[in-house]
């Protein structure tokens, strides 16, 4: 028989693939919270959001253990002493952190895609680990837009906002961490383009080369 002598290697079927590591950051108010929503209900990949722990206190409309894990200060110390956090930060005089076990379950769960929201502190140490990570930086139209959706919220206390609104100048200046930046000024406009971009990196050829390589074996 044709070829019968032929031993091709045996590739490991590499489905599912490890997932796309998907950092979404933004300064306070720009709108990845509202983005990541939108993401999660259009995309028919199996997607997950990480969920992170975090000392602040739950805003009305949150779900323990849906938006955070919301923790005392002295539960969250116990958790960076046992190594249990893949990053973590104090970000707006509340510390936040992502646990290894979101990104292990997320593995064993065949997840294709996985969405941190993260600030740069914590994108920049994701992308320290896991190199392969993609980082999407979601921009305001302009400051005084930003400080209106920051307002409008109406989740914020003023000194929370005027806390927010100050350190969003140093979270744009850490643009140059992530690998895509996208203006949501019309929302319909910036989910098409962060779709976009999940599409276009789930269809990269490191991610797809299995596919090819199992019709070659056929
Ligand atoms: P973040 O998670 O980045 O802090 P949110 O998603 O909570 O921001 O958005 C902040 C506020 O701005 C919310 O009230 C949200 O409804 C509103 N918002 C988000 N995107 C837009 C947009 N494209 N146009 C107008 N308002 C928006
Ligand atoms: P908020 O209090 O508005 O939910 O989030 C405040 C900031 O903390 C946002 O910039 C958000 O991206 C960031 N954040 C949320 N979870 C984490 C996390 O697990 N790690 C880090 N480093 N930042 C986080």
């Amino acid at each position: 028989m044709l070829g019968s002598s032929i031993r091709r290697p045996i590739l490991k079927p590499r489905y599912p693939v490890t997932p796309l590591l998907l950092i979404l950051s933004s300064p306070s108010g720009a709108g990845k919270t509202t983005l990541t929503h939108r993401l999660l209900r259009e995309l028919s990949n199996s997607i997950a959001f990480s969920v992170s722990h975090t000392t602040r206190s739950p805003r009305p409309n949150e779900v323990n253990g849906q938006d955070y894990h919301f923790v005392t200060e002295d539960e969250f110390r116990a958790e960076i002493s046992a190594g249990r956090f893949a990053e973590w930060a104090e970000v707006h005089g509340n510390l936040y952190g992502t646990s290894k076990s979101e990104i292990d379950r997320a593995r064993e769960q065949g997840t294709e895609v996985l969405i941190f929201d993260v600030d740069y502190q914590g994108a920049r140490q994701i992308k320290a680990s896991y190199s392969e990570a993609v980082g999407v930086f979601i921009l305001p139209p302009s400051m005084a837009e930003l400080r209106r959706r920051l307002e409008g919220r109406g989740t914020e206390t003023p000194e929370s906002v005027e806390r927010r609104f100050a350190k969003a100048r140093v979270e744009i200046e850490h643009y140059p961490f992530f690998d895509y930046l996208i203006e949501n000024d019309d929302l319909q406009t910036a989910l098409a383009k962060l779709s976009g971009v999940v599409r276009a990196e789930l269809t990269r050829r490191t991610r797809q080369a299995e596919r090819a390589e199992s019709l070659l074996r056929d």
